[in-house]
């Protein structure tokens, strides 16, 4: 049952990119700091059954979470804020939403009944967020609707929250968030657009308890109570939510806007005296005061999209303030790197990290970059995609298979140093289907993983068909490669390491998915404690 549990919902208006899972993790970590637990899920108007098929140029990186689905970013800002896992239940689609009322249908669960948007699709959104409720493990579920209010895909959500604040009185808030903009020739901000974005939300009877106004100045005196009168709600329930230096400063700028009281007075939540934000301001205070800055190329081939690697970068933050050091990072298209500039692209850097992905575009110019890092050793991180490529390449110029490669970009290789798992040679369907979610993996205790983890076994996050070939293990072992890490189920090998280099690791899981504030990933860490060795050495 969820009698007790509070259920706080996130809207935007105005404009999308505003920042909606910024401030939902914010509002968690500030519940968290006064002893409560908490939840975060995302609702996505979209009609994919979830953005695992989606192409990252749409929609950024495609997030995993240990139970194996595969989600919106958000969600990797919600474990790294909250430090809290996430599961399937937290991102549901309208295409899951109406895949599970069809199948309900064609089950004959609705008893001879029309199905309807009202009730059978807003009922099922109710399920879907009510199940999290129903864990008994949160004192509040905070719900982030994506997309923006008017939208027409987003309707259902929005019915949905209508009903939910009726049926829950008091355990229900609705913080919208609308964008307050500059306008330079006025010289001044603007609350209009943030009127009509609430008007929006009446129309479709829902009324904002609270009103977070992202600006890039600061809300000058009046324009609270102004924006508190035409929408109603009190001029305390306005919160400023100024641009950031980093994302990590925003619980901080909430906690000194109140967002987190006037939650809990919204719901009728005693206020705890406690606010335990210790942790999280060493860590920032880190952040913003790194006494040291190495440079770590990052090579992909969605370079040109912020959110491609999100993860990726996140966990860099949270490696190199555990190290006290700015990690800048030299983002290169792989499509770029050749065997003549491969030298001129890379030789200033103290890291080199080859980047997940899928298909041929820019797979020589990743393996280009590993031979530098070999060669050359400059400490080197591959995840996945970038495991695999260092496996080709250790093939090709070590163990002079000239044409050894992934059977994903070549079926017909000699040396198929990488091919499908067994257990995805009969699968037709590409939603889903990958060897995904968190898998056991024993470390070798003679290995640099070991060292940065410091125990034996771990569980890391997969997203792959592909596999290291267990046919070439002697040839790789017996020429420099340390099999430091392997699936003791299934006999995968899950890492790589070069015996004669300072810092050398592919790994075929995804790190970058679990690394939090609280708990940065070892691996990141150690990878950039290596960078700082390498950049003292050169
Ligand atoms: N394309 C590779 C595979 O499917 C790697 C996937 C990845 O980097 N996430 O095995």
């Amino acid at each position: 049952m969820d009698h007790n549990v509070k259920y706080i919902f996130v809207t935007g208006g105005v404009s999308s990119s505003l920042g909606k899972g910024i401030i939902s993790s914010s509002l968690a970590k500030l519940l968290q700091a006064r002893g409560f637990t908490v939840t975060i899920q995302k609702l996505d108007p979209y009609i994919n059954i979830d953005p695992g098929t989606l192409n990252p140029y749409e929609h950024g990186e495609c997030y995993v979470t240990e139970d194996g689905a595969e989600t919106d970013l958000d969600l990797g800002h919600y474990e790294r804020f909250s430090n809290t896992r996430t599961s399937q239940a937290n991102n549901v689609t309208t295409g899951r939403i109406y895949q599970n009322v069809i199948n309900k249908e064609r089950r004959g669960e609705y008893l001879g009944t029309t199905v309807q948007v009202i009730p059978h699709i807003t009922d099922e959104i109710k399920r879907s967020i009510r199940i999290l409720g129903k864990t008994g493990k949160y004192d509040f579920v905070i719900t982030e609707i994506g997309g923006t209010v008017g939208d027409i895909e987003s309707f259902p959500f929005i019915e949905t929250v209508r009903q939910m604040k009726w049926e829950l009185g008091t355990r229900c808030a609705v913080i919208h968030l609308t964008l307050v903009p500059y306008l330079h020739a006025a010289g001044e901000l603007k609350t209009k657009p943030t009127q009509h974005s609430v008007k929006s939300l009446l129309e479709q009877g829902v009324q904002p308890d609270i009103i977070v106004c992202r600006t890039e100045h600061p809300l000058y005196s009046g324009i609270k109570q102004k924006i508190a009168q035409f929408c109603n709600v009190s001029p305390t329930a306005v919160i400023e939510s100024r641009d950031a230096e980093t994302i990590y400063e925003v619980p901080l700028l909430m906690r000194d806007e109140n967002l987190d009281i006037e939650v809990l007075k919204k719901t009728n939540t005693a206020i705890p005296d406690k606010l335990d934000l210790k942790n999280w301001i060493h860590f920032v205070n880190n952040l913003k005061n790194p006494e040291k800055e190495v440079t770590i190329a990052l090579v992909g081939k969605y370079i040109e999209l912020k959110d491609a690697y999100k993860s990726i970068n996140e966990a860099f933050i949270h490696g190199g303030a555990a190290n006290k050091t700015k990690v800048k990072i030299n983002r290169i298209q792989s499509e770029n790197i050749t065997k003549e500039n491969v030298n001129e692209l890379l030789e200033n850097v103290n890291g080199i990290l080859v980047a997940p992905g899928f298909g041929n575009r820019g797979i020589e110019g990743k393996i280009e970059a590993i031979r530098f890092a070999r060669e050359n050793k400059i400490p080197f991180l591959g995840i996945c995609l970038g495991m695999q490529c260092a496996a080709v390449e250790f093939a090709r110029n070590v163990l002079k298979h000239p044409d050894a490669h992934s059977t994903e970009m070549n079926p017909k290789t000699s040396y198929p140093v990488i091919d499908l798992m067994d257990e995805q040679k009969n699968i037709k369907n590409m939603g889903g289907t990958m060897r995904l979610g968190a898998y056991a993996c024993k470390l070798n205790p003679d290995s640099n993983s070991f060292k940065a983890y410091k125990k034996a076994l771990v569980y890391e996050r997969h997203r792959h068909r592909y596999e290291f070939n267990n046919k070439y293990r002697k040839d790789f072992e017996n020429n420099g490669i340390r099999l430091a890490g392997i699936n003791p189920d299934k006999n995968l090998v899950e890492i790589i390491e070069l015996k004669n280099h300072p810092w050398f690791v592919g790994v075929q899981f995804h790190p970058e998915y679990s690394s939090t504030v609280k708990e940065p990933h070892p691996l990141f860490v150690s990878f950039v404690k290596a960078a700082i060795v390498h950049k003292g050495s050169v």
